[in-house]
């Protein structure tokens, strides 16, 4: 048999990002395909199915060897039992997509969770190399956290850890999706941010990133929409802090897009409202969207090294 490699793959409620991964963590060929979320998702797991297929056929008519695939959903998924339980973005309720993959290819599986994986990703290969406590906080249309230990991620009891987006920061603030007023996500994520600017401003085509850049040029509206965000993203990582003493909060998603422009405000609002905690290093992650499909890919890499 050839050179080793995994499968990967990364499903969002959009698009998929699949690769090729050597065991030493490099990428040796990546491609997207829609997910197709509107056809349901009996549909969108055979296109999974399909597409990993395809992956393994090209692996082998490359001379490669595909041992193990890993797979990364959205929502709630039971790593354990590989047992897609719950997403609305995808329409998933209890796939058990690990064992059809590893029926299909005839090859072991792994199933994760999609911001989990890709905060093992960072914490082994990207930003937060080096450091055996790192929080990973992806900041886009929602908000949610991976804490990552030793370069594992904690799913918690019932596969639904690190929801920091749901720590209520201003109560009886906005609605947010949950059912709940005042999340986090409901004040800080990239789409509140840019929701808040158009409704006090008319413009409704700022993303987040805009209103950073807009509040940096010195426009007051946009700089009061970009400070409460600010100012409630510290509020909800003081708590995250208070429960997890991380050495490294690694922030990506949209919102990370706007650098310095978050991390030195947000950097100081965090030392505002410190008191015995200790303060985390606050960086933005350096894997950008790839870091969940690389996830996938350790995850793959992981199944392998148990087995052996
Ligand atoms: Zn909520």
């Amino acid at each position: 048999m050839g050179t080793s490699v995994v499968i990967a793959i990364d499903v969002g409620g959009t698009g998929m990002k699949c690769a090729l991964v050597r065991p030493d963590g490099n990428v040796h060929h990546t491609e997207r395909h829609p997910t197709g979320a509107e056809r349901g998702p009996a549909m969108v797991t055979e296109h999974i199915l399909d597409v990993a297929s395809g992956l393994a056929g090209r692996a082998r008519a490359e001379g490669l060897d595909p041992r193990a695939a890993g797979l990364v959903v959205p929502g709630v998924v039971d790593e354990t039992a590989g047992v897609a339980v719950w997403s609305s973005n995808v329409g998933f309720r209890d796939v058990p997509m690990r064992s059809l993959m590893a029926e299909r290819l005839g090859i072991p599986a792994a199933l994760g969770h999609d911001v989990r994986a890709g905060g093992m990703a960072e914490a082994r290969l990207g930003a937060g190399r080096g450091e055996p406590h790192v929080l990973f906080i992806a900041i886009g249309t929602g908000i949610a956290a991976a804490h990552v230990v030793g370069g594992h991620a904690f799913a918690g009891a019932h596969g639904a850890a690190g929801e920091v987006g749901h720590v209520i920061v201003r109560p009886g603030g906005p609605p947010c999706p949950c059912g709940s007023r005042g999340c986090l996500e409901s004040v800080a994520s990239a789409s509140a941010v840019g929701r808040r600017y158009a409704e006090l401003s008319g413009i409704t085509t700022a993303t987040a990133y805009d209103v950073a850049a807009r509040s940096a040029a010195g426009e007051p509206l946009a700089g009061a929409v970009w400070t409460d965000a600010v100012e409630a993203l510290a509020d909800g990582l003081l708590t995250a802090q208070a429960l997890y003493d991380a050495g490294i909060v690694v922030l990506g998603g949209g919102l990370a897009e706007a650098g310095e422009a978050l991390l030195v405000p947000l950097r100081a609002a965090l030392a505002r409202r410190i008191t015995f905690h200790r303060i985390p290093r606050l960086v933005r992650a350096a894997l950008g969207d790839t870091a969940g499909c690389l996830g996938a890919a350790l995850l793959a890499l992981d199944t392998l090294e148990a087995a052996a």
